[in-house]
């Protein structure tokens, strides 16, 4: 008897507890210290024989060898994937224009700023909604929301095609989410709301001074007074506002001023105000950005713990949205939904339609000819192995990743940031994982009044023994 190797253990530093999380069997209980210490330690002798065989089933020990618990773990991946592979998203780019000028933009290099930058048309949409359902009937998916990306997606001046594609999705029955710089959110105001465009990401990098020196018009005017304008009505029809942050090591005190502006505003309070901190990608190596998101996770412990007392709950998050779903679906006792051997959607379900026809499966290789996977222009062309090649990228096919007590939750780290840091696009990129799994799991903890011990999922076979 041996304690599995896939139990993760998340000391809660608030309470002097600690979180079991499996990351096989998907098993959550809260634990005292006292009792982790002699896991860790496997002192069996001090567990009544209850208590073990609890543990046992619940997958936390385990008699298996180290390779037969892999072996397990790599049999339930697949099948998790299978299930989950029978789903789909939908990004749609209706412009690559952008109308500000940030110099961090991953996308500078693909605007030319002339005549040439490409925008979809209204036979676009068409065709992109006829993609969409001949993708989702070949996965057996049904999807209900599409969300736009840019460039800026919600220029004013993309209202006669974005007319268009709100009126033919209404008919269909999707709903809408947009990852927007907000500058020019106003044109938009008839279609948002909830049952419309109902969610949006919008990005603050500080006080007015710090957010206007990164985030200027292309006219050399600050945006700040105009996003902040734009948030205050998105709020006010009723649109929930996922307001990012980017947080490097020069802005981190500028983002506590930030925050308390957020206080003033009286946006703390709204429920559906949803501010994260994002670590900004660093130029440094692997280790570098590690050292950052530790960095940005105590700035966010930091944040909470002085707002806490006034509002009863934190009020920022830490990004990696996709973490953060997983844990909520695994406490919303749903594991196999939770458990994905993937990271992201790129290398899972998504689908990028990009304004010149193209069909990515991630964001950032829009524009990269290796990272095309098909187009929907005029009508859908997959290319099968290229598609592959993203959607093979997972936890079960990384020998490093096959092993790890993470496999489920970070399925192999972002396949962009791999190739780039290692060279490899099917290599393992932790960035740090632990930790913010860890912060993940602690802010979700701390949402919930109560913490039964989270179902295991059996429908596929899993036992611990
Ligand atoms: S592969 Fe990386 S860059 Fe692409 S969508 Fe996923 S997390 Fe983002
Ligand atoms: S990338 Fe690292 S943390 Fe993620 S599953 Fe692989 S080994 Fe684990």
């Amino acid at each position: 008897m041996r304690l599995s190797s896939y139990v993760i253990f998340v000391p809660m530093e608030r309470t002097g507890e600690t979180v079991l999380v499996h990351g096989i069997s998907g098993a959550v209980d809260r634990v005292s210290n006292e009792w982790a210490r002699n896991m860790r330690a496997m002192r069996w002798d001090l567990f009544s024989e209850q208590d073990l065989a609890d543990m046992m089933r619940r997958g936390y020990i385990t008699e298996k060898t180290v390779e037969e618990e892999r072996e397990t773990a790599i049999r339930i991946g697949r099948r998790l994937r299978e299930k989950a592979m029978r789903s789909a998203s939908f990004i749609l780019m209706p412009t690559i224009k952008c109308n500000l000028g940030c110099d961090y933009c991953f996308q500078n290099f693909l605007r030319t700023d002339g005549a040439d930058t490409p925008s979809v048309d209204t036979r676009m949409v068409d065709a992109a909604f006829a993609a969409m359902a001949e993708l989702q009937a070949r996965r057996g998916a049904r999807v209900d929301r599409i969300l736009l990306f840019g460039g800026e997606p919600l220029l004013a001046e993309n209202r006669p095609v974005l007319e268009h594609f709100f009126r033919k999705g209404a008919e269909l029955g999707y709903r809408y989410e947009a990852v927007t710089n907000g500058t020019e959110l106003h044109h938009y105001r008839d279609y948002l709301g909830p049952g419309k465009l109902e969610w949006v990401q919008i990005t603050l990098d500080g006080p007015q001074e710090v957010h206007d020196r990164q985030r200027w018009a292309r006219n050399g005017q600050g945006t700040y007074w105009q996003i902040k304008r734009n948030i205050d009505m998105a709020l006010e029809q009723g649109v929930a506002v996922s307001l990012r942050m980017n947080v490097g090591w020069q802005n981190r005190e500028a983002i506590r001023e930030l925050v308390a502006e957020f206080d003033r505003y009286g946006w703390l309070r709204h429920g559906q105000f949803h501010p994260y901190c994002a670590p900004i990608r660093g130029e440094g190596g692997q280790q570098e950005s590690t050292r950052l998101q530790r960095a940005v996770i105590r700035l966010v412990r930091e944040m909470n713990a002085a707002y806490r007392p006034r509002y009863g709950r934190d009020v920022v998050a830490i990004s990696g949205g996709v973490v953060r779903t997983k844990i909520s679906r695994l406490l919303a006792e749903q594991p196999v939904s939770a458990l994905t051997p993937a990271y992201c959607g790129a290398h899972l379900n998504m689908f990028v339609f990009s304004a010149d026809g193209d069909i990515y499966t991630c964001w950032e290789g829009i524009g990269v000819p290796s990272a095309r996977v098909g187009r929907f222009w005029p009508c859908l062309e997959l290319d099968e192995e290229s598609l592959s090649r993203w959607f093979e990228r997972h936890s079960l096919n990384i020998p490093a990743c096959q092993k790890c007590r993470y496999m489920f939750f970070c399925g192999g780290g972002c396949g962009i940031h791999a190739l780039e840091h290692n060279d490899e696009f099917y290599s393992s990129y932790c960035n740090g994982f632990a930790e913010l799994f860890r912060g993940h799991v602690e802010q979700a903890i701390a949402q919930l009044d109560d913490l039964e011990g989270v179902p295991i999922h059996q429908e596929l076979g899993y036992s611990g023994v």
